[in-house]
């Protein structure tokens, strides 16, 4: 019995750290409302160390935020720089000046939560598979294929450099719910689908803010 209340405690400590550091991190996220977040980001024209401490800096606080990518934009940056990790055992990546070179006609619709919007969440159709060039922090050219959660965080990321948020391409309906949960500090999640045991209205954890 002793020993399961240790472990419990360890396990709880870990946590405690763990949403400590979370909240520090998002406190340095710009929220909706800031009009930095509408404006769109100038092409990055100068690599060197700064850019490299500017991206492991949006790295720690993608990776605190336990978000899945972060535009520089969400700092108050306006340069075209990204980050993303959208997996937990994939390498964090930066991507500097993105342009899409190509974007699949088959599209999805999936629920995007955004670090900058806390607490609500909305449904976003996506292109699946993207095609996307851009360059390191020394400059090198890149060319990234990504599908599924990878092409929508980039997608997601993108948008952020052109002063897009999800709030723009989310239904109608799940937009005025979600502007009236920010406005009144609360949560909101899309409408569970019919049949589905999920909750309706409260919130749900995300799993994928970007
Ligand atoms: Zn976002």
């Amino acid at each position: 019995m002793s020993d399961k209340v240790e472990i419990d405690t360890g396990e709880h400590r870990i946590e405690a750290e763990l949403l400590e550091r979370r909240e520090a991190a998002l406190a340095r996220v710009v929220k909706f409302g800031d009009p930095v977040l509408k404006s769109r980001a100038s092409a990055v024209t100068e690599f060197g160390p700064e850019l490299r401490a500017e991206v492991e800096r949006m790295i720690q606080i993608m990776r605190d935020g336990m978000g899945v990518g972060l535009a520089a934009t969400q700092l108050g940056i306006l340069r075209r720089v990204l980050v993303f990790q959208a997996g937990p055992d994939s390498e964090p990546t930066a991507l500097v000046n993105p342009e899409f070179e190509w974007l699949s006609g088959e599209a999805v619709v999936a629920e995007e939560g955004c670090l900058s919007l806390p607490r609500v969440s909305m449904d976003v159709e996506r292109p699946l598979h993207a095609r996307i060039a851009g360059v390191d922090t020394a400059g090198e050219g890149i060319v990234l294929e990504a599908s599924g959660l990878e092409a929508r965080v980039l997608q997601h990321e993108i948008d952020h450099l052109d002063g897009v948020l999800i709030l723009d391409r989310a239904p109608r309906e799940q937009r005025k719910g979600a502007l009236r949960a920010l406005r009144e500090g609360g949560g909101y999640s899309p409408p569970a689908e019919e049949g589905s045991e999920e909750p309706t209205g409260e919130h749900r954890e995300p799993r994928t803010d970007a």
